[in-house]
Parts: structure tokens; C-alpha cells; sequence
């Protein structure tokens, strides 16, 4: 294992000369010019193990602790069609695995937030075998996937369901132009799984065929309209293919849309953006013709001078295993660039010490850390928003650990479709009541864009003035006034 290259001798610094490292490392024909070399004083204590154990990747089997699964063997588990075809749809499918190995308590709670959900639940035998089982409560993966009641609260009374306002900036449906030079294409609306934090439920989730089965021809009409409109943009050079999911396509639907994308002459850069490689792993390793078409097709755009590149979704380690490591191992050999966008969420990423090790397993598999979100304002998913405040704090925290490529930029998609802020850039933010107040000029130079604190973490001070509906409108203007910004319209939803 490679973390345990420190030795004793070196911890103490008693080592002399690289022949002494442990794993024999001046062994390797390229470093043997270096085992007599002595080796200069340290300047820094010996390092904490347990900061390098981002290194360790869970090995194969891991799925068999569960009842269910136990039975398993690895070619059937790294069957995407095995993982779609088990994945937990409903109470109904979760009590048929999982009775009698959680508790009923833990069970009916699930049954119960499941009724009161405002989205489908649909998780793969993949995350379902990362989850502690022994403390589901509090597991990252449990929570971003599958709902409890008991931690339920109500939702922020400044909340609405397309919080990005993203039907105002569409062209048509499934296309997106909100900035300038870049362009939002969604083809489709299946995931491989529904987060519960999800931005598109209103859009995503309804349905559970896949193209293949209802409905590709309207799908196609609705994509050449997409195409035509990008086609008709010179000042479009950058499309993200988001979700639904890229993953949820078969190979020649991947196919289709690339080739068209990369016939454009304006259009330099194309990014996939995948749930898939967090929550399904085994498909890049084992769905050989949708990887060949991906890698293909990245190729191809290499020739033409332009970027396709895959943009990945992982929001902690626990949903990080060999499975995982191999796929991206696989990828980077390949050529693709695969970068990462984690959603911050309460009680799954939000302590430094999760996010930081989340950092460093993601640039030791080469995905790139791109951007952190803060959570936004969903529906019946409170509990997973944590204050800006508080994200603040985990940014300057997680800042300086390592390579500043490797350190993702912290951002609110503020609502009201003001885009994605800094976390800092805010023009004034009081802690009180939880309210922030953005500019977003390359949106919308006339407008200020708010975002809200989640109530339960505000202060009683706070907490009051929000339980008043008569004090709403004060507060929202005292922030605008407070910013210097009453001039501008606030876009509050
Ligand atoms: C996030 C997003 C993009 C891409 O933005 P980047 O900051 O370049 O990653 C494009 N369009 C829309 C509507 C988006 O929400
Ligand atoms: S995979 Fe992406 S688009 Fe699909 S539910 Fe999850 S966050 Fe939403």
C-alpha cells in the first residue's frame, strides 16, 4: 500500500541515504542513481497517516455485506444493466431488500419520508453497497439519496421549485443560454439515479423510461431545434450536455449529439456532465461501446481543436471506490479530462475534514476539483442547506491544501437566474437573518439576486423575525438598503 512508504526509521529521522526508504523504492531502475544519496533534514514533522488516506480505495466485494447482495459475483455487479435493473425505486423495493437487515424503526422512517418526497427515489445496488448500514442516519450517501421524515424541516418561505429560473432563459425546451459565450443543452430527463438535493426536479424525475423506450422521436425534434438555435449563435462557444444525464444515452444517441455539436463551427468546447461515474462506476469499465464512442468522439475534437471533456459529480469519499478509481484511471489514460462538481451539503461534505479528503481523492485519481456549490433552494431538502457563513469558513479551511488547479472555486447559482457567484462576492450578508444580496452584471446589470440562509442555523434573533410574514418585505429591503443596492430591482422569488 502506498501510504505506508513512511517508515519508523524515517519518522524518527534516522534515515541516511534513499536506499534506506522502505518499499525499496531505489530499486527502480530510474531512481538507483539516487540510493546513495543522503537525504536533507527535514523541515517538517513527520506527516499524519491519516491524512494520506485518501490513497485507500475499498476493494472489490464491498457489496456483499449487504443480505441482499451477498450472493453477487463481480461480473453481475459491474453489469450496468444488473445496477439499473436493481436499483431502489420506491418503499416497496427498499423494504424487499433491506427488512430485517435495518432497523423497522429506520424503515418506516424511510417508508414516511419517501410519501412526503416531491421526488421519485431511484438508487443504484452501487451506492447502496457504500452506505453504512450500521449508522444510516448519519451516512453521506444515505442522506443525498434516500429521505428520512425525522429530519424533515419546513422549507424557507423564499423558495420556489425552479429556483434557477431556468424556463425563463430557454429558448426552447431542453436548451439553456443564460451567459454570453456558453450554452446549457439538456437532452434528456433520466439519471441514473435522483438526488434529493436535485436542482431540476421539476424537470427531472417524472419519468423512469429511458429514450430508448417512449418517446426518442419527439426527443430528436426537440434536439434539432436545440441544435439549430446553437447553430444560429456565432457568440456560442461553450456547451454543457447536462441532465437528465449524458450517462442515461446509449452510445449511438452520444454519438448523434456530438458529431452535430462538433460540426459547428463556433463551437469549441463540450462538457458532459455525468452523475454516472459517482453513482455507477462499472458502466466506463464494462459498457465498452458508449466508453469507445466517448473516447472516440473526444479524439476526434482533439483534431478539430476542440475540447469535449467529461464533467463529473462525486460530493464525498464514501461514494469513492477501486470501481471508481480504475474507471478514471481508465479515462485519463484515454486522454479524456474529467473534471468535478460536488454539491455542498449538511452532513455529507460540509466539515473540512470531509471536503478536504474528498480534494485530495479526486486529484489522486486525476478528476480535477472545478466547483463546490452551495446547496440551492429546493424544495423539502432544507435539512441539506448549510449557511454561507459557514461555507465561507470551509473554503478558507479546505484553500491552500493543495495545488490551487486542484482547489475548486466555492459558488452559489444564485436564484432568480443570476448565474454562479463567488461565495465572497457578495455585496452585504447579514448573519442575522440569513440574507445575502449578489450582483451579477454579465446577467443583468439592473437586478440584485438574493439568497436565504437556512432558518433552523439563524440565530433566535433571526429565527423571529422570519417566523413574522408581516417582517419579510423588511428584511429583504434592509438588506438591499444595507448593500446599497435599493435602486436595483431584487429579484427574490
Ligand atoms: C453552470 C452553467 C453553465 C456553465 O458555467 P461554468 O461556470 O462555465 O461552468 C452554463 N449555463 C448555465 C445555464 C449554467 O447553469
Ligand atoms: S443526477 Fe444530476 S440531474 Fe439527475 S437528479 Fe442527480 S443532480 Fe439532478
Amino acid at each position: 500500500m502506498i501510504r505506508h512508504l513512511q517508515s519508523e526509521a524515517i519518522a524518527k529521522g534516522k534515515s541516511q541515504t534513499v536506499s534506506d526508504l522502505p518499499g525499496r523504492i531505489s530499486d527502480q531502475p530510474d531512481l538507483r542513481d539516487l540510493a546513495d544519496v543522503n537525504i536533507p533534514e527535514f523541515v517538517k514533522e513527520p506527516v499524519d497517516e491519516t491524512t494520506l488516506e485518501h490513497r485507500d480505495f475499498e476493494e472489490d466485494g464491498f457489496w456483499r455485506r449487504i443480505p441482499a447482495f451477498a450472493e453477487i459475483d463481480r461480473a453481475t455487479f459491474m453489469d450496468p444493466a444488473f445496477q439499473n435493473r436493481h436499483s431502489v425505486n420506491g418503499a416497496s423495493k427498499f423494504r424487499a431488500l433491506f427488512e430485517g437487515f435495518v432497523q423497522e424503526s429506520f424503515l418506516q422512517d424511510v417508508e414516511k419520508g419517501l410519501r412526503e418526497a416531491p421526488m421519485n427515489v431511484r438508487i443504484t445496488p452501487y451506492l447502496l453497497s457504500r452506505i453504512d448500514w450500521q449508522d444510516p442516519y448519519h451516512d453521506p450517501v444515505r442522506i443525498q439519496f434516500l429521505p428520512v421524515a425525522s429530519t424533515r424541516l419546513p422549507d424557507h418561505p423564499h423558495l420556489s421549485l425552479d429556483s434557477l429560473h431556468e424556463q425563463k432563459d430557454s429558448p426552447t425546451p431542453g436548451l439553456v443560454h443564460r451567459y454570453p459565450d456558453k450554452a446549457l443543452f439538456l437532452p434528456l430527463d433520466v439519471c441514473p439515479v435522483y438526488c434529493r438535493f436535485c436542482t431540476r426536479s421539476y424537470a427531472v424525475g417524472g419519468s423512469t423510461d429511458t429514450v430508448e423506450k417512449g418517446g426518442y422521436k419527439p426527443q430528436l425534434e426537440r434536439w434539432k431545434a436545440a441544435f439549430a438555435y446553437l447553430a444560429a449563435r456565432p457568440e456560442i462557444e461553450d456547451v454543457v450536455v447536462s441532465g437528465g444525464d449524458a450517462y442515461m444515452l446509449s452510445a449511438s444517441r452520444l454519438r448523434e449529439i456530438l458529431t452535430v455539436l462538433l460540426a459547428i463551427p463556433h463551437i469549441r468546447r463540450i462538457r458532459i456532465a455525468s452523475k454516472g461515474p459517482a453513482v455507477m462506476p462499472m458502466k466506463i469499465l464494462t459498457d465498452t461501446a458508449w466508453t469507445e464512442t466517448l473516447c472516440e468522439l473526444v479524439e476526434q475534437g482533439r483534431k478539430q481543436c476542440k475540447e469535449i471533456c467529461l464533467h463529473t459529480h462525486f460530493n464525498c469519499t464514501q461514494e469513492i471506490s477501486s470501481i471508481s478509481r480504475d474507471a478514471m484511471n481508465l479515462l485519463f489514460q484515454r486522454g479524456v479530462v474529467v473534471r468535478n462538481q460536488s454539491v455542498l451539503i449538511r452532513g455529507v461534505n460540509d466539515s473540512h475534514e470531509a471536503m478536504a479528503k474528498l480534494i485530495k481523492q479526486l486529484s489522486w485519481m486525476n478528476v480535477q476539483p472545478y466547483y463546490v456549490y452551495q446547496h440551492d433552494m429546493v424544495k423539502g431538502v432544507e435539512e441539506l442547506r448549510t449557511r454561507l457563513k459557514d461555507s465561507i469558513e470551509l473554503e478558507r479551511q479546505v484553500r491552500g491544501i493543495t495545488a490551487g488547479f486542484n482547489t475548486p472555486t466555492f459558488v452559489t447559482d444564485v436564484p432568480g437566474g443570476g448565474g454562479k457567484r463567488d461565495l465572497h462576492s457578495f455585496e452585504y450578508y447579514d448573519e442575522i437573518t440569513g440574507v445575502s444580496v449578489y450582483r451579477s452584471p454579465a446577467v443583468d446589470k439592473e437586478k440584485a439576486y438574493l439568497y436565504f440562509d437556512p432558518i433552523d442555523g439563524l440565530p433566535e434573533e433571526g429565527r423571529e423575525q422570519w417566523a413574522d410574514r408581516n417582517q419579510h418585505s423588511t428584511i429583504i429591503a434592509r438588506a438591499l438598503n444595507a448593500a446599497g443596492l435599493n435602486k436595483l430591482s431584487a429579484v427574490s422569488v
